[in-house]
């Protein structure tokens, strides 16, 4: 299985470290053709207007909308996966039927560690949050997988996982893992198909 990065800006190569420890080949994306040869996506954090800006000049916006891969959004990632972005007219890539609000945990608090529930999983996961946003509405095919208070900071569908924070910045491999496991699913559906 190859893993790809998105590599235009933000924690390409933390995440690369995560995908290699998990057993799996990674593989930083920065042309839209490097898309055919992987089997999910990872949209890392960073500052998701800038991204959103080199991926409209790179042609990743209209490739990835239109693109079927699995793909996982962290933090500035789940921004750019989200339907629909708090004060902003239009979403960036409308994959995941959520709705996020950017820098939505306090300006005292630009950072800060959690340790998470995460739904379906046994361990507790690490997680460490940087300016993070929040999921403050999901709609039907959308599950909630955690929470911080009464924020929702992680959420999957079928084909798409979202979260607020970086696990990449953690020796946690749990989203990974769990990422890797979805990419897995949908290789066989694929293959039935
Ligand atoms: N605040 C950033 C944004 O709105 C996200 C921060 C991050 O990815 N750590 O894009």
């Amino acid at each position: 299985m190859r893993i790809g990065i998105l590599a235009l800006q933000g924690a390409v190569r933390e995440h690369q470290r995560m995908v290699e420890a998990c057993g799996q080949e990674a593989v930083a994306i920065k042309r839209v053709d490097e898309l055919t040869h992987i089997d999910g996506l990872i949209l890392p954090g960073g500052e998701s207007t800038t991204m959103r800006r080199l991926m409209d000049r790179y042609g990743f916006t209209e490739a990835l909308r239109e693109s079927a891969l699995p793909m996982f959004g962290t933090c500035a990632g789940v921004i750019l996966l989200a339907e629909r972005v708090i004060g902003q007219e239009e979403g960036h890539l409308g994959k995941l039927d959520v709705t996020v609000e950017r820098n939505s945990f306090g300006r005292q608090v630009d950072s800060f560690e959690a340790e998470l529930d995460v739904r379906g999983l046994e361990e507790k996961a690490l997680a460490v949050f940087i300016r993070a946003p929040h999921i403050d509405a999901t709609g039907e095919d959308v599950q909630v997988l955690s929470k911080v208070g009464e924020k929702i900071v992680a959420v999957r569908s079928d084909r798409h996982l979202g979260i607020s924070f970086h696990p990449e910045l953690t020796d946690s491999l749990l989203f990974h893992r769990y990422f890797i496991d979805m990419v897995k699913e949908n290789m066989a559906k694929e293959v039935l198909a």
